[in-house]
């Protein structure tokens, strides 16, 4: 339902946790938030209220300056925290807004190749399909253009990835997501409201359109890996 990201220069969580606050509006029965530890990828999620994630985190503190976060509306699963996004593997983890159409028949493939899914939800499938490439030996920006590729459906989509501090790939067809521009850190939001605090510097991406971003900024393509320009617009919204 919602999702926010960052990478950059701070502690990721706290950036990342109150933009999940600012998207409370919108609806949700859980939430999670997945960073970069050294490298590795680490999770947090919690089922029902925010405050419920909150009290993890501070049992269990998240560090790390590549971050994203989610809070769920559930469509396909229940809203457990086991079905709390972000979801993942040792390589990558994603969070999703929308629904994946094909998730049952990417699914059935995924796991005759292998895969082991640890959750019934639709977007599990978009990180084992990532992951899938990655095994391949694909780059993360290979790998996530190519599962792109492969997803039907409405969708707004963030992922980061092990061993690659600093990278953050976002995705959206028919679902929105706008990139915000920060000195030195850039952000990720499904509602710029989300971003508010942080930037008013904000592109909204269209339908169909990837986007790699790292600390010095954002790199726009299609699914086919067409570079795009989008514009870089200055909000009025209040912060
Ligand atoms: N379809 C996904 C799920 O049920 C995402 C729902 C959402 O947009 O929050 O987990």
């Amino acid at each position: 339902c919602g999702i926010c990201g960052v990478v950059g220069l701070r502690h990721a969580t706290p950036i990342v946790f109150e933009g999940l606050r600012r998207l409370e509006y919108r609806g949700y029965d859980s939430a999670g938030i997945a960073t970069l530890v050294d490298g590795r990828v680490e999770r947090r999620r919690a089922a029902g209220k925010l405050n419920n994630l909150g009290v993890v985190l501070e049992e269990n503190p998240l560090s790390g300056t590549t971050g994203i976060g989610h809070t769920r509306w559930a469509t396909h699963g229940a809203p457990t925290t086991c079905n709390a996004h972000p979801h993942g593997t040792e390589r990558v983890a994603i969070v999703h807004n929308g629904i994946v159409e094909n998730f049952e028949a990417l699914r059935h493939e995924l796991e005759a190749a292998g895969q082991v899914f640890e959750t019934e939800t639709d977007s599990e499938t978009i990180a084992q399909l990532v992951d899938y490439y990655l095994v391949q030996g694909m780059a993360p920006k290979d790998a996530a253009l190519k599962a792109l590729q492969r997803l039907e459906g409405a969708y707004a989509i963030a992922m980061i990835f092990a061993g690659h501090e600093g990278l953050m790939i976002g995705a959206c067809h028919s679902a929105p997501l706008a990139v915000g521009y920060g000195d030195g850190e850039m952000f990720l939001g499904s509602d710029s409201l989300a971003l508010a605090p942080l930037t008013r510097r904000i592109t909204y991406m269209e339908d169909g359109d990837c986007v790699v971003i790292t600390p010095a900024g954002a790199e726009f393509m299609t699914f086919d890996g067409t570079p795009v320009q989008r514009k870089e617009q200055v909000t009025s919204l209040a912060a």
